[in-house]
């Protein structure tokens, strides 16, 4: 994830770090905290920073273990930036144009302020994913033609030079585990929502998010019954509820039935508060003490160095440069 604000939020909870933390029990996993992908959006220094280590912080908090996995600072491992370089040599000017992402942020920003880094952007993310060997990378659907491209630098590399990297595979995250605006649920929760309203923050005070699911738009129906398209408002805390326990969604309509929204929001607001009232005091207590946060960065990142500069070796040795003795 990008460090691109000073809290995640749940969508990126339930969409992404649950589904990371269960990957940790089957696989060698590496997490990074996406620093040089930032800067294809305006920053403030400092703020870069400090966003840096409360996103580590919150990937920690909520379960990302740093002794098991590798959890670093991209930008601590140089590999990325260097083999970004190099795949960008094979990219083609016209393939990297297609990519969505790309034209929907260069079409908000307006053609002038659309850096060449955002234009890049994909590639410093196929650089990411092939410095590690890796098998799998768990996406959501939006970056799914951005590991359709990685998979296409990784067979074209190996054709024209050799077996160097392993093709990896994309794990689409479950859509059900899309998480939407408490105040406008046709639209995803996003860290740059317009309003604070409709998002609920990892590091939010457990009572400003139960407030926030006491505000939540619903519909005059009146009855807990999962129907996206006639309820997205329900539908949406529905999902946020059995994501949360681990229930079905028909087993809490069922807790429900006949009870009004008031009661299910109540009984939602409580979920909530209790799954992240741990996280959210673990992450700060993290933050309260950044010399031994950064210590840890600093190991890991470490452990990261080691197989990537396996992999950057062996493509500089393939593409023609000559080693330094
Ligand atoms: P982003 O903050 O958009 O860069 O997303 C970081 C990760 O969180 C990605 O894996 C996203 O797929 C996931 N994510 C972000 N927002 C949501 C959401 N509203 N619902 C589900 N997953 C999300």
């Amino acid at each position: 994830m990008q460090p691109s604000a000073d809290s995640l939020q749940i969508g990126n909870y339930i969409g992404a770090l649950m589904q990371w933390r269960d990957l940790q029990d089957s696989y060698e996993a590496f997490f990074s905290v996406v620093d040089l992908h930032a800067l294809t959006q305006p920053n403030n220094p400092s703020e870069l920073r400090e966003k840096t280590r409360r996103t580590a912080a919150q990937y920690i908090a909520a379960g990302i273990e740093p002794s098991r996995s590798t959890l670093y600072v991209q930008s601590h491992v140089r590999a990325h930036a260097e083999l970004a370089w190099i795949l960008s040599t094979i990219t083609g000017f016209g393939e990297a144009g297609r990519m969505t992402q790309f034209k929907d942020k260069s079409q908000r920003y307006g053609a002038d302020s659309a850096s060449v880094g955002l234009f890049t952007y994909p590639v410093l993310m196929a650089a990411d994913i092939l410095l590690y060997q890796t098998d799998i990378v768990p996406v959501g659907d939006d970056q799914k033609q951005h590991v359709e491209l990685t998979r296409d630098l990784a067979e074209r590399f190996n054709s024209r030079y050799g077996e160097t990297f392993q093709v990896p595979m994309p794990v689409i995250q479950k859509d059900t585990a899309r998480i939407f605006d408490l105040q406008n649920p046709t639209a995803k929760m996003s860290k740059s929502a317009e309003s604070d309203a409709g998002v609920l923050w990892l590091l939010d005070d457990p009572a400003v998010s139960a407030k926030k699911i006491m505000r939540a738009v619903t519909d005059s129906e009146g009855a807990v019954r999962y129907d996206r398209e006639n309820k997205p408002g329900v539908s949406n805390l529905l999902v946020i509820y059995a994501a949360l326990t681990g229930r079905q969604i028909p087993s809490i309509e069922d807790e429900y039935a006949g009870r009004g929204y008031g009661d299910f929001k109540k009984g939602l607001a409580e979920v909530v508060v209790n799954e992240f009232g741990p996280v959210r005091r673990r992450a700060l207590e993290l933050l309260d003490d950044p010399a031994e946060l950064d210590r840890v960065l600093a190991a890991n990142a470490a452990r990261a160095d080691e197989t990537a500069e396996r992999t950057l070796g062996d493509v500089y040795d393939k593409v023609g440069l000559l080693r330094r003795v």
